[in-house]
């Protein structure tokens, strides 16, 4: 039986492996009337999870493949690292504030700390640390990127392959292949519950996404995947207050406000629509057609809406006003979800109707923002200011625009704002920013 260091194995535990320098660990530990599951951390009441056999099982990780009161879970050390040669082809060149956060990030990792990179959207994190990541594949270490969205994970695991091209770059999520060890693993937080002390160095992209967010068997699988003498990069654009103090006690925190293209964030303006609901009053339909309109002689747009029947009806109500090809919509659920994120990338619609899936990691040249009922609660400060991050990305200047239709003012819209433009001050006092 091959064993692949640092990845778990649920097995009935036979003599042999018990002999050999394998860590084997009790699948379920009992504590009292509880069982608690070594793979994710989860303590439940034994009575509710127990088979006809009378064994207990773990319901909170039964995906990854059930685990019962009589498995053991088997893992192989990871071996000594070895220094090797590794080729880093990376064209581009950083910004002076990229470049020192970057090479902070390589220290802070050398004294084993822990790091959080706070930067807004478009601030090119993943290009600061290449250099850690070299850094850590030179010396043999092995690292591991995750972020909770499987989008994300899609969109990076070729960026790094191209940065990283002799390397093979792996790539897990949901539904992948069975695993194959790669010194450079991108994949999604949930699949770090497979690991135990298998990496030096985990990067979590997008920390107060959904779902690593608020699930602590996340934030259990990092650090039960993360090897003694490793650390952890967080990144995010939107961290909780929480997140910014530990890292900053920790000395750990690594702050950029500025983008990398040097323009400021785009302020987003507020406009009062009194009845947000489709279909719109005459004079709420005359204000709400004539920011579309406006907003379409620079650019596309991005339309956010609060709910899939609001969506839907959003774009049959343009598609009617605008014109029937110059609409398109898309939603988590959409079987299309793929085909037409990518349309929209080559600026297919002219207006893109979207749910929240589109709210972080995903770039567009050209697109102004609008947010429908964005006073509505799945609209918070975070998802707002990723929302806002999507307009003014890439390229040249293009007037992209940050609209807020809203009826009634929320603590979301206010704190949102204001952190714009907080950031924004920062950012020209920095001299991060280029003179307009
Ligand atoms: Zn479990």
């Amino acid at each position: 039986m091959k064993f692949y260091p640092g990845y778990q194995y649920v097995r009935q535990v036979t003599e042999f492996e018990k002999e050999s320098d394998l860590i084997v660990q009790k699948g379920l530990i009992k504590d009292g009337k509880n069982y608690r599951c070594q793979r994710c951390n989860t303590t439940f009441l034994a009575h509710e999870n127990c088979l006809p056999d009378g064994r207990y099982y773990c319901r909170e990780c039964l995906l990854l493949g059930r685990i019962t009161s009589s498995h053991y879970l088997v893992t192989k050390p990871i071996k000594k690292p070895v220094k090797k040669a590794v080729t880093f082809c990376f064209k581009g060149k950083l910004t002076p504030a990229q470049e020192k956060i970057s090479q902070g990030l390589v220290q802070n990792f050398i004294k084993q700390k822990n790091s959080l990179v706070y930067a807004v959207t478009g601030a090119g994190k993943t290009e600061m640390l290449f250099s850690l990541l070299c850094y850590c594949l030179t010396e043999g270490l092995t690292v591991a990127f995750c972020s909770p969205r499987v989008d994300v994970c899609c969109e990076i695991q070729p960026r790094l392959q191209q940065v990283f091209p002799k390397l093979s770059v792996g790539l897990r999520y949901y539904g992948a292949k069975p695993y194959e060890p790669t010194p450079l693993l991108v994949c999604t937080t949930h699949q770090l519950l497979y690991f135990k002390a298998a990496f030096h160095l985990i990067v979590v992209d997008e920390i107060d996404a959904f779902p690593y967010a608020h699930d602590k068997k996340l934030h259990f699988a990092v650090s039960n995947a993360l090897h003694e003498s490793g650390a952890t990069v967080f990144l995010s654009a939107t961290p909780s207050e929480f997140e910014i103090k530990k890292a900053q006690q920790q000395a750990g925190l690594f702050c950029l406000p500025a983008r990398y293209h040097r323009r400021k964030l785009p302020v987003p303006k507020l406009v009062r629509i009194k009845k947000q609901s489709l279909p719109l009053t005459f004079r709420n339909k005359r204000v709400f057609l004539q920011w579309i309109k406006y907003l379409l002689l620079h650019n596309h747009i991005l339309l956010f809406c609060a709910s899939i029947s609001q969506l839907k009806a959003m774009e049959e109500f343009l598609k009617k006003e605008v014109g029937k090809d110059a609409v398109g919509s898309v939603h988590a659920a959409d079987p299309k979800r793929q085909e037409k994120i990518s349309d929209m990338r080559q600026n297919a619609f002219q207006i893109f109707c979207c749910s929240t899936i589109l709210e972080r990691g995903v770039t567009f040249s050209n697109v102004s923002v609008l947010v429908f009922e964005a006073d509505h609660q799945i609209f918070t400060k975070a998802t707002l200011l990723q929302i806002a991050g999507r307009a003014d990305r890439k390229g040249e200047f293009s007037h992209s625009e940050v609209i807020f239709c809203f009826s009634q003012m929320t603590p979301a819209l206010k704190g949102a704002i204001k952190e714009i433009k907080e950031l924004n001050q920062k950012a020209q006092k920095a001299g991060l920013l280029n003179e307009v």
